[in-house]
């Protein structure tokens, strides 16, 4: 039997000045661990009890709305955690090569990201994934996550009001900036493309 946990990979002060403690106390300690918890309640002796986190995830997807959000929301929180960190890093290898013949730059390929993540109406996530050798972003509602057979996912921001509302109020355009420009862990994107 599966007992999930909410992963997190730092201190509450490690995101200074970008993310406050407020927020990562709040963000980890209430929701993400909340989804935890809810999951565990969930699938408690259900066929889900024995399964990892993605089989969950794609066995409930458009089946079972309660348990696949959950499912989903602490995948994302895992991912996402692991997108940040303080850095003036920048995408290594493939990635870095890929950013550059696709955008030109890597500034224009952050303009481009944060536009995207931008138009998002309501809760949700901003991706970056490959598919076919091409970097594209694509905006998820909710929960959601991409599932392209071929989609691979490099880096998520997350835009739920509870991510932001703390430091930026209703200003996501400058969490969204803030976020790319000084607070992703490129090294960690960069690796996911072998
Ligand atoms: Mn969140």
């Amino acid at each position: 039997m599966m007992n999930f946990q909410a992963q997190i990979l730092y201190k509450n002060t490690d995101l200074l000045p970008i993310l406050s403690v407020e927020t990562i106390d709040y963000h980890y300690g209430k929701h993400h661990c909340g989804y935890a918890k809810v999951l565990n309640s969930l699938i408690e002796n259900t066929k889900y009890a024995d399964k990892n986190l993605e089989e969950i995830i794609a066995l409930s997807r458009g089946r079972e709305q309660k348990i696949f959000n959950n499912a989903a929301q602490l995948f994302n929180h895992n991912f996402y955690w692991n997108c940040l960190k303080i850095s003036n890093r920048k995408p290594e290898g493939k990635l870095s090569d890929l950013i550059t013949s696709q955008f030109g730059s890597f500034d224009e390929f952050l303009n481009e990201y944060a536009s995207h993540a931008n138009t998002l109406f309501g809760s949700g996530w901003s991706w970056l994934v490959l598919e076919n050798e091409n970097l594209s972003f694509v905006n998820m509602q909710n929960a959601e996550i991409p599932d392209g057979p071929k989609q691979k996912l490099l880096c998520v921001i997350d835009l739920w009001e509870h991510a932001y509302y703390i430091d930026y109020r209703n200003n996501r355009a400058e969490y969204v900036d803030k976020i790319l420009k000084q607070c992703v862990n490129w090294k960690f994107c960069s690796k996911l493309i072998p």
